[in-house]
């Protein structure tokens, strides 16, 4: 499993570097790192394997974070209580954007981020994603909620964008009056 330390500062170039797609048929690199990088955001967010790995509880990771600038990024997302969907995308395109706008009300947090970071960022209530599976095959997911606020915070890690940077220092807060918070 990837342990804390595989998992890139934000500090760490290979962050904010510019991310290449990736060809099929996918190298075994890619093949192992991507249940890796889920196993270790289900057991980040499992309180007993949280405890023991000393994992910060994270529900997605993109290529560049572990040292890979590539077009992915995983996501495991609790649905419900103990219930856990694996999400992969590879070479993902957003196909459309919901005009309605969301924030998430706890602040958004990143696994390459280890600081405390006030403030919210503006994100679509829902997004359809394009991309393919480890196969190769055409996926296509629609997302709402704070699955779509995950997705967009991992589609920006594969353009070198960190959540940070939608924060405005001087107003945290800039625009919760005209956005709804999840
Ligand atoms: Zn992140």
């Amino acid at each position: 499993m990837l342990k804390t330390k595989d998992i890139l500062d934000e500090k760490d170039p290979r962050v904010r570097a510019k991310n290449t797609m990736v060809d099929f048929p996918l190298c075994d690199e890619y093949r192992n790192i991507i249940p890796e990088m889920l196993k270790h955001l289900r057991y980040s967010q499992i309180e007993k394997y949280s405890k023991k790995y000393n994992l910060r509880p994270g529900m997605g990771l993109a290529a560049p974070q572990v040292g890979i600038n590539k077009r992915f990024f995983v996501v495991c997302y609790e649905r419900k209580e103990g219930v856990f969907d694996d999400y992969i995308l590879i070479n993902p395109k957003v196909i459309s954007y919901s005009e309605e706008m969301i924030y998430a009300g706890e602040g958004e947090g990143c696994l390459s981020v280890n600081r405390e970071v006030d403030g919210i960022v503006p994100r679509h209530a829902r997004i359809t994603v394009e991309g393919y599976d480890m196969d190769g095959n055409l996926i296509k997911y629609r997302v709402r909620e704070d699955l779509a606020i995950a997705f967009q915070h991992e589609l920006d890690h594969l353009d070198g964008i960190l959540f940070t940077d939608h924060i405005d220092p001087n107003d945290p807060y800039k625009d919760a009056d005209i956005m709804r918070e999840v």
